[in-house]
């Protein structure tokens, strides 16, 4: 039977699964460590979940990363801060190590194709998925493909207002200081409050100022791409009372001026979770492994 490999490479785990999709897949997590290591175990794992049944492999991974297939660094993680995996060349180590065609692309972007493959956004050709973790990044769906560019897309780091009478808070990124990942992602969270986030009450008012943070940026973003629905994942989202916030504070900063039912009479469809369930990249990055083996063919 010909199976295919997915790894959502995170700057804290890499997470690996074999399977054809969410009925059988396996999975297994390794932490991020060194590139030599870390990849070492995931190799580990494909030739033994794997064997000589893999046909391919898919990598959903964090960035920046050169998606560009003319460059010679395609495949690559580029400018990362990230110890040791500065320009390194994930795609590739992958593909020498197994012998098989890899597909490559973000993080984001794989967890926005496994959820409108099987996920919350199924039979949609427009969307946006946002995480709201460590860092902010997303992922857009487009006449049903993932949106690349000259690069790709950035949308963590989105400059909104910030009124600093409310929130004298800097921010942490180490390039903006206040942009929408400088504000709003979990680390932000903890050094704002000087506690970490999931030890906040739901009653804090970090979690209305998180909101209207999150909002501004979808709100952004809904007026640029006009997606049909909004997947919000993330550690920081894991609070459900989170979510309704956000829900909350994108009509009253929309404040009426896209008319359209499913964002005036179903908010609650119209920005959800992942309906994948942590699993969102790994499936997002079998489909990439399925594309490439497709290409690989053609
Ligand atoms: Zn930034």
């Amino acid at each position: 039977m010909s199976m295919l490999g997915g790894i959502e490479a995170g700057g804290t785990k890499f997470v690996c699964g074999v399977g054809t999709g969410p009925g059988d897949l396996h999975c297994e997590s390794f932490p991020t460590t060194t590139p030599e290591e870390t990849v070492g175990s995931i190799i580990g794992f494909f030739e033994r979940r794997g064997g000589g049944d893999l046909r391919a492999v898919g990598i959903g991974s964090f960035g920046p990363v050169d998606l560009d297939p003319n460059s010679a660094q395609y495949g690559y993680i580029t400018s990362t801060p990230k110890p040791g995996w500065r320009d390194y060349d994930l795609g590739g180590s992958v593909r020498k190590a197994l012998g098989v065609p890899v597909g490559f692309d973000t993080d984001v972007n794989a967890a926005m194709i496994g959820e409108a493959r099987w996920g919350a956004v199924r039979g949609l050709s427009e969307a946006l998925y946002l995480t709201i973790g460590t860092g902010v990044g997303g992922g857009a769906l487009v006449r049903g493909r993932v949106v690349h560019g000259l690069t790709h897309p950035e949308m963590g780091h989105l400059r909104i207002p910030h009124d600093l009478t409310r929130d004298p808070y800097p921010g942490i990124c180490p390039f903006h200081g206040d942009c929408l990942e400088g504000l709003a992602c979990g680390p932000a969270v903890n050094a704002r409050w000087g506690i970490l986030g999931k030890d906040l009450p739901d009653a804090h008012p970090a979690w209305e100022l998180e909101a209207h943070y999150v909002a501004l940026g979808l709100v952004n973003i809904a007026l640029t791409i006009s997606p049909q629905r909004i997947v919000l994942g993330g550690g920081v989202m894991q609070r459900s009372h989170v979510l309704a916030l956000v829900r909350k504070e994108f009509l009253k900063l929309l404040n009426g001026y896209i008319v359209h039912e499913s964002i005036t009479a179903r908010i609650d469809e119209f920005i959800v979770p992942p309906q994948l369930e942590g699993f969102s990249g790994v499936l997002g990055s079998i489909a990439l492994a399925e594309q490439a083996l497709a290409d690989s063919r053609a």
